[in-house]
């Protein structure tokens, strides 16, 4: 069986406090895990360890069968927030083209055909090929949310993290952000985590949904883990 993620009473800490206690969970190749819990629950923090960015931690963690911080080209982040400060407006072409550059771990300004080539080829994929000489800063919340999941993909990543990605997004452009990630999971087959506060939206392509509260409350099919008595023991009863 390949597993993509194999994590066993993985706890993570900051300066040992502990913020997420005791996490046992299996990934397989092309699934796709909703993480959700309430605010504070640690749920960008697992993100951070599996992107390999955040390594103080006790237990095991294991990203292609390796600790995640070897395999961190092997595997694309897409934060919950994304500014930009640069004195030239860059277009939305140059965001996503530096999706592929950061990951020699240098921007060049040159940027090569191919690279540009890739670009507009995942921008296409994602039906945003039309947005690709604005500039990024004055694209919608939305827009500029698929264009950071474009950026993720110049990577060609086997592994994707998504940090709340429909979070502040009015309902079309949910569903629109909602469509690019059934693409990807349909078309690339991408094992994907991604942290939600509302599985509603997102309930069609969970293979699996983890519920968290600083320590693991349920892992499961999407049928095992959301029941009333399940997110009630988290959430309070439903109203
Ligand atoms: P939200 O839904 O609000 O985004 P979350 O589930 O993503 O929350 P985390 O951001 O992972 O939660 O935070 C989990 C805990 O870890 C919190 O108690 C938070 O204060 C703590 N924490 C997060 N980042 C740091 C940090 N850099 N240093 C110290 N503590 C941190």
């Amino acid at each position: 069986m390949e597993y993509v993620i194999e994590a066993e009473n993985l706890t993570i800490t900051y300066n040992g406090y502990e913020a997420v206690k005791d996490l046992t969970f299996k990934l397989k190749k092309g699934e796709t895990m909703l993480l959700l819990g309430p605010n504070g629950a640690g749920k960008t923090t697992l993100l951070k360890v599996l992107a390999g960015f955040h390594t103080e931690y006790r237990g095991k963690i294991l990203v292609f069968g390796k600790p995640p911080v070897e395999v961190k080209d092997r595997v694309a982040y897409v934060p919950q927030t994304f500014s930009l400060n640069t004195r030239v407006p860059l277009s939305v072409l140059d965001v996503v083209a530096m999706g592929a550059l950061y990951k020699r771990g240098v921007v060049h300004f040159n940027v090569p055909r191919e690279v540009i080539d890739r670009a507009l080829e995942v921008l296409d994929f994602l039906g945003l090929k039309h947005l690709a000489e604005r500039p990024f800063r004055e694209l919608s919340g939305g827009q500029k949310q698929r264009v950071l999941i474009a950026r993720a993909l110049m990577s060609n990543p086997e592994l994707l993290l998504l940090d709340e990605p429909l979070s502040a997004l009015d309902p079309k452009a949910r569903i629109d952000a909602t469509s690019a990630l059934s693409k990807i999971k349909a078309e690339i087959g991408l094992t994907m985590v991604i942290t939600t506060h509302d599985v509603n939206p997102l309930i069609e392509i969970g293979d699996k949904v983890m519920l968290i509260d600083r320590r693991l409350v349920a892992f499961g099919t999407p049928e095992e883990v959301l029941r009333d008595e399940i997110i009630g023991s988290v959430y309070g009863p439903a109203s």
